[in-house]
């Protein structure tokens, strides 16, 4: 069937310094991405700080429009739509965000702030919007009586939950995530990931998921996507990527996940070097300044994205007949 969400060759760039002579510095946030979601499918996206998984979930609910590629949505390319075009497919894409603080109004009450999409796309009245929003309390495990008081008056995990009803309330098929437990301790994490599974089940959501952290995402995700350096340097199916990852990034960053079973651990794989800026990114694989199987094509030749198994993508020459042969 049609996948909910699929990105075609997606490229941002920011413009960070304005050079003499139109010597201008670009930022590389996303470098020619492609990946699709089906509908009812977590997908999540996975790298270290800066590898453009947040401008990737802008791109994909189109707050940002890419300087190249496409963005499909239940089969419409969405790509240059604009705003008003863009209202009806916005309310069904909600975001939840990292930092619910932050992102919660602490002036307004709770029930104002959970049924604020319903006030942009619909037309409900006020009484209306109090009584969903208080059954959508409900749905996320708080109490009505929540309803009257202001978020500052909640904790950590609480005010997600806010920010989880809010995403709601406009019945959405589409929630990206970004980093939605990172600011949250460990208990409090496993509780906010088992109600957003529940949520997705109860509603048949489709979530796009976005951490840095893949011992966070294992549980949650059915496919993964690690980036590096705005990059998309593998896909898999959640358990193939645990048990075999191809790319070294991805062995480097699993070699450090903890596992319960200490006998079980992997290999600590250190990786030499600091990550380089995105502004000036390393020719050929971008990868190829740290990567411990790094080869001589690797400095000049970018590694194809490409299908390498049966519903595995990776972007390495290791899995290049064509290179691997003239080696
Ligand atoms: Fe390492 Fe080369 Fe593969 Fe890049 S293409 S990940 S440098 S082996
Ligand atoms: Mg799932």
């Amino acid at each position: 069937s049609t996948p909910l969400i699929e990105v075609k060759g997606l490229q941002k760039s920011f413009l960070v310094n304005k050079g003499w002579f139109g010597n201008n510095k670009y930022l590389q946030a996303v470098n020619n991405i492609s990946f699709s979601i089906g509908k009812g499918e977590t997908f999540s996206l996975v790298g270290e700080s800066g590898c453009g998984k947040s401008t990737t979930g802008r791109l994909v609910t189109r707050l940002l429009t890419p300087n190249q590629g496409e963005v499909w949505f239940n089969g419409q390319n969405i790509t240059q739509l604009n705003d008003n075009q863009m209202r009806p497919i916005r309310k069904e894409m909600q975001m939840v965000f990292q930092d619910p603080y932050a992102s919660l109004n602490p002036r307004m009450k709770v029930k104002d702030l959970v049924a604020e999409p319903l006030l942009i796309h619909t037309k409900l009245s006020q009484g209306e919007r109090d009584k969903l929003a208080s059954e959508l309390l409900e749905v996320v495990g708080l109490n009505s009586f929540h309803a009257e008081r202001y978020a500052h008056e909640f904790s950590g995990g609480q005010r997600q939950r806010i920010g989880i009803a809010r995403a709601l309330s406009v019945r959405p098929s589409l929630i990206v995530a970004d980093e939605p437990v990172s600011a949250l301790d460990v208990s409090i994490q496993s509780q906010v990931l088992n109600l957003l599974q529940d949520l997705q089940e109860q509603y048949g959501l489709t979530y796009l998921f976005i951490s840095h952290d893949l011992s966070v995402v294992e549980h949650i995700s059915d496919r993964i996507g690690v980036m590096y350096l705005g990059s998309l340097v593998e896909t898999a199916p959640k358990d193939e990527l645990y048990e075999r990852p191809l790319h070294p990034y991805t062995q480097a960053l699993l070699s450090s996940v903890p596992v319960p079973d200490p006998s079980m651990a992997r290999e600590r794989i250190i990786l030499k070097g600091d990550l380089p800026s995105p502004v000036d990114p390393p020719s050929g694989c971008r990868f190829h300044t740290r990567c411990p199987a790094c080869m001589e094509v690797c400095k000049t030749k970018v590694p194809v994205f490409q299908e390498v198994e049966p519903g595995r993508q990776v972007a390495c020459h290791l899995y290049d007949e064509e290179v691997m042969s003239k080696n």
